[in-house]
């Protein structure tokens, strides 16, 4: 029996098993129209759908607000028209990602720090994800895809911490993970275990109990980097998740993208990492936008971000600032976009 879908609001979506919150996730544009008192006259029908599915669990369509068109986390998963405008600097695959492929699933392009993409899918859809073009379809995802990241890792002692990412690895089933975990714990060489997951924002029943007797057991020190844009996006269920992963000793961190009509704007971003930091969550980057096709509306001028940042840094304690970052394809760091 397929089960009715309970709004959040009621409360009883907490006790809802967080795999179950991902199949109800809404993934027509009529169907979060009608959620929020919207019209496709105010919005548009939302074709844009065809060039990047839409979805977005209901868990995260609660903190946005009824009958507003420009609500910043709306603005993130509703497929625009103006994506299909896309100028031609905006590209498939902005970073050159396919490049630096050694091995599918696996990039290594930073010396100390391995990034696997563990799983295609996400919770979400972000509309101005750099990997919305991705092809995930090279990639393999499979116990013998493992097998090969860990020889490329034995071969390659100078790198000490696994990047968990994805799509979003926090998609896999908590025993799966425990098997991929397991395998890497193996490696002597490994000291940390980062996971980046855009889940537990989205559905916060994602850390569950047995994902947190894991990183308990782990030898590797886990790092759950978050990825919250807007302080909007923070609720109780969210907030409650975060104190179970630092009752964990889970290190948590976030890394937000420069949106426009999301968070660029000084005083949002300030609110974001003051709340960032109530609920034990240090901002870790704040990245320009990846320059993909699709996603130029959200895009602002450098030195217009840059202006922004300055005013940030005015306002906060150094450790609540998140470095401004961009990726330079080829560059062996992410580069600091301040300059
Ligand atoms: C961003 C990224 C990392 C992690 O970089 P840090 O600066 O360590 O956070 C690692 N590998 C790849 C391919 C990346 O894009
Ligand atoms: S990889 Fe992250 S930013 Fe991209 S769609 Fe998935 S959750 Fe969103």
């Amino acid at each position: 029996m397929k089960s009715a879908i309970i709004p959040c609001s009621t409360g009883v979506c907490h006790s809802l098993d967080w795999k179950k919150q991902l199949s109800q996730a809404i993934s027509t544009p009529q169907q979060l129209l009608e959620r929020l008192n919207l019209t496709a006259e105010q919005m548009g029908d939302g074709q844009a759908q065809q060039l990047f599915r839409l979805k977005v669990p209901h868990a995260y369509v609660d903190r946005m607000q009824k009958g507003n068109p420009n609500d910043p986390l709306l603005r993130q998963v509703w497929p625009s028209e103006q994506e299909f405008n896309s100028p031609s600097q905006y590209l498939i695959d902005p970073l050159g990602e396919q490049a630096s492929n050694p091995i599918p699933g696996l990039l290594h392009k930073y010396q100390s720090r391995a990034l696997t993409i563990s799983t295609a899918s996400c919770a979400i859809n972000c509309r101005y994800c750099f990997r919305r073009a991705f092809n995930y379809a090279d990639q393999a995802f499979s116990r013998q895809a493992w097998q090969q990241w860990i020889t490329y890792l034995k071969a390659h002692p100078e790198i000490n911490e696994v990047i968990l990412s994805g799509g979003d690895p926090l998609m896999l089933a908590d025993a799966k993970l425990a098997e991929l975990i397991s395998a890497l714990e193996q490696l002597p060489q490994l000291k940390r275990l980062r996971i980046h997951s855009r889940l537990p924002l989205v559905i916060p029943e994602r850390i569950t109990d047995s994902l947190l007797d894991l990183a308990a057991n782990s030898r590797l020190k886990w790092i759950l980097v978050w990825h919250i844009n807007h302080p909007q996006e923070i609720d109780d269920r969210v907030a409650a998740a975060a104190k179970r992963c630092q009752q964990a000793n889970i290190l948590q961190l976030n890394q937000a993208v420069l949106l426009r009509g999301v968070n660029a704007d000084s005083g949002v971003l300030k609110q974001l990492s003051e709340q960032l930091f109530d609920i034990d969550i240090l901002p870790y980057y704040l990245h320009l936008l990846d320059k993909v096709t699709g996603a130029a509306h959200f895009d602002l001028p450098k030195p217009e971000a840059q202006a922004i940042y300055a005013q940030l840094m005015a306002q906060l304690p150094g450790f609540l600032v998140p470095k401004l970052v961009q990726e330079v394809a080829g560059e062996p760091s992410k580069s600091f976009a301040f300059w």
